[in-house]
């Protein structure tokens, strides 16, 4: 009859179901029956930093869609706030969904194509990376090397544009790996004479030390969300002028990534005038709630350019010192791996060593933002001196 055989049917279903359940041969993990541990702890070092409880409050509400309009209005405050804190007009100015190196790789896949002549100012890892970011999508690096924490007049940076004819320049503002604040004046001006975009990294220094998109030429910006915005690590903020949007906007080939493509993020983020905003592929909606929110609490609050840190600390490793990220020379006869050990033990505190060419020569402390407060300097001072009293000490 019809009954038993439809009973016959949902027998075999609930064999087969049986057979998928006892398929799973891999037991589900202990850790995974556990809750989630995360200490607390002073984040000292250049970054992440210490998120504050309204920003974690913002990145803790209930998601909406990311096409949802409300989505967008909040999109739309992103980009106000991103304008303000880069001090420009630009209208193609949107946030990635993704760290600092998102809109590294953004900033160069859109305004280079393969055979074309790149310039990167290399005084500390950040243009070595962006120099093999440009490399892998096939153009003609050229770089202009200092020591960790040197930096490069105006006239150093003319003869090599002379000479190189790059259609990009690339140079970091806040190197964090050796604690140098660059001179940023002019050298947008020299960009503009050699037809030549400006491309400045801030992920380390935006909140902490002035910068001006606008007055200072500046032709592509970036920054992070995770070191002086004190948001969590996963947004980017950018912002392409018009000579950039001319570039990028008129090439010949397709960039090669689909995601960091700005033709499709300039659409996502409302900024290529057409009334519709399509699917290209789903922001990090809590990301974006708390970004918003410390670029809330910057518009709000003039903040201290200074650090309280850069000035207490007297062993100076560069004279234009970066406010956000301090570095120190590594006490003599210690082992900078044990002071950053103890320090993290003893004082639930980060500190790091160098990165990149300046590992084994520094130590670095970050006070970033809402870290940046004089209590917090005092107290990794005295994580400092504990470590030098209870660290190993060589003779030699
Ligand atoms: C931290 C940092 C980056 C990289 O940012 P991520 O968010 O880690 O990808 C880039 N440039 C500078 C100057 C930085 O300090």
């Amino acid at each position: 009859s019809l009954g038993a055989a439809s009973q016959e049917q949902d027998t075999s279903r609930d064999a087969a179901g049986l057979r998928s359940m006892s398929s799973v041969t891999i037991p589900p993990p202990a850790c995974m029956l556990r809750p989630l541990e995360a200490p607390l702890r002073y984040l000292f070092g250049p970054g992440p930093s210490n998120v504050p409880p309204r920003v974690l409050a913002a990145g803790g509400r209930p998601i909406i869609g990311h096409l949802h309009p409300e989505m967008y209005e909040i999109m739309n405050d992103i980009k106000k706030g991103i304008q303000y804190a880069f001090q420009t007009e630009n209208n193609m100015t949107i946030s990635m969904s993704g760290s600092g190196h998102a809109a590294m790789e953004c900033a160069v896949f859109n305004t280079v194509e393969p055979g074309e002549s790149v310039l990167v100012a290399i005084n500390g890892i950040w243009g070595e990376r962006v120099a093999e970011i440009a490399e892998r999508m096939g153009a003609n690096v050229h770089r202009m090397v200092k020591t960790p924490g040197g930096y490069f007049t105006n006239k150093e940076i003319e003869q090599a544009m002379q000479k190189h004819k790059p259609v990009l320049f690339f140079l970091t503002h806040g190197e964090s790996s050796a604690g140098l604040c660059h001179p940023i004046d002019g050298i947008g001006d020299i960009c503009r004479k050699h037809d030549c975009l400006f491309l400045v990294d801030t992920v380390a220094s935006l909140g902490a030390a002035p910068i001006f998109m606008d007055k200072q030429n500046i032709d592509i910006l970036y920054t992070g969300s995770q070191k002086a915005l004190n948001a969590p690590p996963g947004t980017a903020p950018i912002s392409f002028n018009d000579r950039a949007c001319h570039k990028m906007f008129n090439r010949k080939t397709k960039p090669v990534s689909y995601l960091f493509d700005m033709t499709h993020l300039s659409n996502y983020w409302g900024c290529d005038g057409k009334p519709a905003r399509a699917y290209h592929h789903t922001g990090p909606v809590s990301g974006f709630f708390a970004l918003r929110e410390s670029l809330a609490i910057l518009a709000e609050r003039v903040k201290r350019y200074t650090s309280t840190f850069s000035v207490i600390l007297q062993k100076k490793y560069t004279d234009l010192r970066l406010p956000s990220v301090t570095t120190i020379a590594i006490p003599k006869g210690y082992d900078w791996r044990e002071m950053l050990a103890y320090i993290m033990k003893h004082h639930q505190m980060e500190m790091t060593g160098g990165l990149g060419p300046s590992i084994g020569m520094v130590m670095r402390i970050g006070l970033m933002g809402y870290n940046c407060e004089k209590s917090n300097a005092d107290m990794a001072l005295h994580a400092l001196a504990d470590a030098l009293k209870n660290c190993r000490k060589s003779k030699a």
